[in-house]
């Protein structure tokens, strides 16, 4: 049986899902190795799980935005594990950097002086990964810097430049003539780089131009059963669900205001239901009157306002015996993927995932 609920709801992450779409990321990308993006704590559904789960079936390369992350990461994955930092190498960083073996990404010409300088104090060869700008203008070196890098005396005695990478502005719509535009550029730079690895690709562009993969694949989204292209991706397995439980139930007549503002009136005498979920658990504002919840197959449209803590979902079209207070509502799984609220919010599924809040209990099967 299952535990008392005593949050928002539950965000059940299934692990043998997410090796096996590492494995399947794998299978489309054979000639690459597979690194994880497990920044903002694996996209808000625990890093510290799902990065030793995926160090256990072969993962060795782990991304993180920032040093605090990567530092929470390093005593549960296994010594030959490397974690990267993908927003770089803030001032001061080096030495916390340096002595957890964590590989910063120089994002600059002066975050890789510093890493250079840093090595020469400690009077040991320091590994990094080169961001390079290949046309996101978000990250990176441009050509002239990268030129100015290369020629800076003793910069390759000191930096071993493991890996250079790009990230693709435009990943998500492989037709878009700007990922061959980026993928040109990076190979006339990287060469400049002889023997480093490249990693080019995210999970659209591993699983929609895999002629672009290169040695080192990012994927974040896709490990989490979310397909980053438009359409079905057979083969992807659905590894999150999110549910939420019924707190109370009215009927309430014809011509009632539900929720603040009164945004919603109802027609006709209504059966509602309001949910333990709302704006503060990433359950979007911009829902109400729009999104639906799921019981038993069949849709229940939210209606009204979604507050803090609550959201009230229409459930007149299913018999009063069968819902009842402490059942559990589909927010996210079978019926609703994240793409799906994506789609509905018009916002990138990234989003939606990263916005799921702390309340939820996280439940790994
Ligand atoms: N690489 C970089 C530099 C990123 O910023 C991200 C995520 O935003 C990724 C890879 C992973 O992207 P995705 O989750 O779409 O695979």
């Amino acid at each position: 049986g299952s535990s008392v609920q005593v949050e928002a709801g539950v965000l059940s992450i299934d692990l043998s899902a997410v090796i096996a779409n590492y494995r399947f990321v794998q299978m489309k990308a054979p000639a690459a190795r597979i690194g994880a993006v497990v920044k903002a704590d694996a996209y808000g559904l625990g890093a510290r799980t799902i990065a030793p789960a995926l160090a256990g079936a072969g993962c060795r390369d782990f991304f993180v935005a920032h040093l605090a992350e990567a530092l929470e990461l390093v005593s549960g994955l296994p010594e030959s594990a490397r974690l990267y930092v993908l927003n770089g190498l803030a001032p001061g960083m080096e030495g916390l950097c340096a002595q957890a073996g964590i590989f910063p990404v120089l994002n600059t010409l002066e975050q890789a002086r510093h890493w250079q300088r840093q090595a020469a104090e400690i009077g040991q060869k320091l590994p990094a990964v080169l961001q390079l700008d290949t046309g996101m203008s978000r990250l990176g070196l441009g050509v002239n810097d990268l030129e100015t890098l290369l020629r800076q005396p003793g910069f390759l005695d000191w930096v071993d430049l493991r890996v250079v990478m790009s990230h693709l502005a435009c990943a998500d719509m492989p037709d878009a003539p700007a990922n061959a535009d980026q993928a040109k550029r990076f190979a006339e730079m990287a060469i400049r780089v002889p023997g480093a690895q490249r990693s080019l690709a995210n999970s659209a562009a591993a699983m929609g131009m895999s002629d672009h993969a290169g040695d080192l694949v990012r994927s974040g989204l896709v490990l989490y059963g979310i397909d980053p292209l438009p359409g079905p991706t057979k083969g992807l397995r659905p590894a999150i669900a999110l549910s939420a439980r019924v707190i109370q139930i009215r009927t309430v007549p014809a011509g009632v205001g539900v929720g603040y503002d009164h945004d919603y009136v109802t027609p006709s005498p209504r059966r509602l239901a309001t949910l333990s979920v709302g704006y503060a658990d990433g359950w979007p504002r911009a829902l109400g009157g729009k999104g639906a919840v799921w019981l038993n197959g069949v849709s229940l449209p939210l209606v009204g306002r979604v507050s803090m803590d609550t959201c009230t979902a229409d459930v007149t079209e299913i018999s009063a015996e069968s819902i009842e207070p402490g059942d559990m509502v589909e927010l996210i799984g079978q019926h609703q993927s994240v793409s799906d609220l994506a789609t509905l919010l018009d916002t990138a599924p990234h989003a939606v995932l990263t916005g799921l809040g702390k309340r939820f209990e996280r439940r790994f099967t």
